[in-house]
């Protein structure tokens, strides 16, 4: 290894600063997306192998796993019969003798010579008849060298093809010698918080998260690291709060003067709010009369009711001349509000336009485009994004947020001078110990009550050899009447659907149509179909003209078909629980009983007892924190959400440290953020990356 000593690196340099490390390994290293040294020294071990235990040879057991010194009296590469080459190694200390085999590795002949010390770690092994050291880590003692592979835990790394865990143990050891990892500049956490904490200064942390003296250390590093994430991540949605609550309001909503008729419209609908719904209600308008702009997170449960929260919104905002803007994650959803919408406020005067990707504005086959005089425009949020115009927008309503994330609310903000009012609904249940961490931001108001008179959905999972019972069934229930969604199995987690998955659809689709059901007419559903013919599908299906819709997975979060009452999840092990209780949602939505079908292909135990919690439970909040502590975060929102997979320590079902991050960044975001701090809250901001 060559001594970097005196040579000072910056985190910021480039990982080709070290020794060793040219174009070649920069190129490997970025699949670990690990570009400067401070990507490097965040790379971290994720587990250790215990090679504290030293013994002499002559105590050696089958069995053992340790380390021995000695000297390399014999080296030599044999051919097996095979052909392979298996290098042989002896290697003596005072009390006997060893042999070590290691397999295809001819080349280890130019490195370990006869004569040289050497320590041997790893598992020992009968090896016809013999004790053998069977392909052990090895290391070479030369004076004045701390042995790092082979003495004490050896922290084992994610590695990448060419990246062995041995060759990023000495980089980082390098990295960890040129780097001054005790200059007080070197720590951004202020003091007072790493003494009442009881956690370690980040050098510190980070000598003894990649080479431990004793496991507790480790431990420790490790708390600390996971602290700084959750309290930088906390940071930033303080400073997001921050810097919304200071922005210039687009248009001023008169709540008051409006009270009347606002109680009015909310007493003429043809239902009665919950009392979840009058709560939210009265946090909306709350905040619309506000001369700061909304930022509110309305989190529901499918079915729970959350758009007409949005439309009595709109008409608050409409009575004082103000626009709304609701934006769905797909056209068909975009459809569907616009019916709901046109129902619950054409009758009040509002005049409501939509705008998709298939119906233009000033496209001559459309009756219905925006113009001026419209008060309320509905439509996918990616036209939103391209066009960008938001004036006299006084509502944005964002639907089903969990598909895109803060990145793309914040650009369609900054392109407007002012900005609105902002409410995201999303279906997706966060729990709030989380909620506040990733949305601190926002605020939360949770509709946690079903309107009455829903039932349960009847929830069965149901093994394969079960599974021409369950067709038998579905089929009994469908000639009587009933319809049934059968989503195919999720092949890969992506917002865009690949051709593989609409193949398989396609493949499924036609197994069902020609095999299990010929008499009944099918209909199929997904991503790749051209607008027209999503909406003809659905429509078909609506109609009743089809009885089973065959579709993918990720489309169409929030459709309504009343009719509906059979929901069949193909390898339901393949998704979340949150997930799998969404494609549940979209039955049970009348009075007639539901029944949800979850089909497993192979499963292991545990992931038989994961999916029965769908037997039992109807909360997706319940489910989400099971999702969470079963799954991780990952699973829950999708990978690449929020930068939650970019977290590398934290763990966010630790409430326990989500709470004392957030009590912590709360305190030094309202006494001030030292330059240090501000500089790495920066840097941590744009690292997450955020989908666009
Ligand atoms: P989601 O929260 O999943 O978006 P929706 O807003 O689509 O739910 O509402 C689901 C259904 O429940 C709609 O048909 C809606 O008209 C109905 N609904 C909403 N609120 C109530 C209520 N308080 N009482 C009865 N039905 C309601
Ligand atoms: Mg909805």
């Amino acid at each position: 290894m060559l001594s970097l000593k005196g040579m000072d690196l910056k985190l910021s340099d480039p990982v080709t600063k070290l020794p060793f490390v040219g174009k070649t390994y920069a190129r490997r290293l970025k699949r670990l997306e690990i570009k400067t040294i401070r990507d490097l020294l965040y790379h971290f071990p994720f587990r250790y192998q215990d090679f504290s235990k030293t013994k002499k040879i002559r105590d050696l057991f089958a069995g053992d796993e340790v380390t021995v010194t000695g000297e390399v009296v014999k080296i030599e590469v044999v051919r097996a019969r095979t052909g392979k080459f298996l290098t042989k190694a002896a290697v003596a200390d005072e009390t006997g003798a060893i042999e070590a085999i290691w397999f295809n590795q001819p080349y280890l002949t130019r490195t370990i010579k006869e004569g040289m010390e050497i320590r041997l770690a790893g598992k020992v092994e009968l090896f016809g008849g013999r004790l053998t050291f069977v392909s052990p880590e090895f290391e070479l003692i030369k004076e004045g060298r701390v042995p790092i592979h082979t003495e004490g835990l050896i922290p084992i790394y994610p590695e990448t093809n060419r990246v062995s865990s041995k060759w990023l143990r000495v980089r980082i050891k390098s990295a960890l010698a040129a780097i001054p990892l005790r200059a007080p500049k070197f720590e951004f956490i202020p003091e007072e918080i790493l003494r009442e904490e009881d956690l370690p200064l980040r050098g510190e942390a980070f000598n003894s998260i990649h080479f431990p003296t004793i496991k507790s250390k480790a431990q420790r590093a490790r708390r600390r690291f996971a602290f700084e994430e959750l309290f930088l991540l906390t940071l930033r949605s303080l400073g997001r709060r921050r810097s919304w609550g200071s922005r210039k309001l687009a248009q001023k909503i008169n709540i008051y003067e409006n009270r009347e008729k606002i109680e009015q419209f909310i007493k003429s609908l043809p239902f009665v709010l919950t009392k979840a719904q009058q709560r939210t209600v009265v946090e909306v308008l709350d905040d619309l009369g506000k001369p700061t702009p909304m930022n509110r997170l309305l989190e529901g449960d499918v079915g729970s009711g959350k758009t007409v929260v949005a439309a009595i919104a709109a008409y608050a905002c409409y009575l004082s001349g103000a626009r709304t803007v609701l934006m769905a994650p797909t056209e068909i959803l975009a459809e569907q509000h616009f019916a709901t919408l046109r129902e619950l406020l054409e009758p009040y005067g509002i005049k409501i336009a939509i705008r998709t990707g298939s119906k233009k504005p000033k496209q001559p086959d459309n009756q219905i485009t925006e113009r001026p005089d419209h008060h309320l425009w509905v439509g996918t949020h990616a036209l939103f994004y391209k066009r960008g115009d938001f004036g006299r927008v006084g509502l944005v309503v964002i639907d089903e947020q969990h598909r895109f994330g803060v990145a793309q609310r914040a650009k369609l903000i900054k392109k407007a001078k002012t900005t609105p009012h902002v409410l995201t609904l999303t279906a997706t249940p966060i729990p709030r110990s989380l909620a506040l961490t990733i949305y601190g931001d926002l605020d939360l108001s949770i509709l946690d009550e079903l309107p009455p008179g829903r039932k349960r959905i009847k929830t069965f999972v149901v093994p394969n050899r079960k599974r021409e019972a369950g067709y038998a069934w579905i089929r009994e229930q469908v000639v009587s009447g009933d319809q049934a969604f059968i989503i195919c199995p999720l092949i890969e987690e992506s917002e865009k659907e690949t051709m593989r998955q609409v193949r398989a659809v396609t493949a499924e689709y036609e197994k069902l149509q020609n095999g299990v059901f010929p008499d009944l007419s099918l209909g199929l559903l997904h991503g790749r179909l051209k607008s027209k013919e999503k909406e003809e599908a659905i429509n078909k299906f609506r109609k009743g003209e089809c009885q089973i819709l065959v579709s993918t997975p990720v489309v169409e979060v929030g459709i309504d078909i009343p009719n509906a009452t059979i929901m069949v999840i193909e390898a339901a092990e393949r998704f979340g629980l949150a997930s799998l209780h969404q494609l549940r949602g979209r039955v049970g939505r009348s009075e007639k009983e539901s029944y949800c079908f979850l089909f497993a292909e192979k499963v292991s135990r545990t992931t038989y007892k994961r999916l029965k919690a769908l037997e039992s439970t109807a909360s997706g909040f319940e489910l989400a924190e099971l999702d969470l502590k079963l799954r991780g975060p990952g699973e829950l929102y999708g990978t690449k959400q929020h930068g939650l997979t970019e977290l590398r320590v934290a763990d966010l079902s630790d409430t326990e440290l989500l709470k004392v991050a957030r009590d912590w960044a709360g305190e030094v975001m309202s006494e001030g953020l030292s330059p240090k701090l501000q500089k790495e809250l920066e840097r941590f901001t744009t690292a997450l990356v955020e989908p666009n």
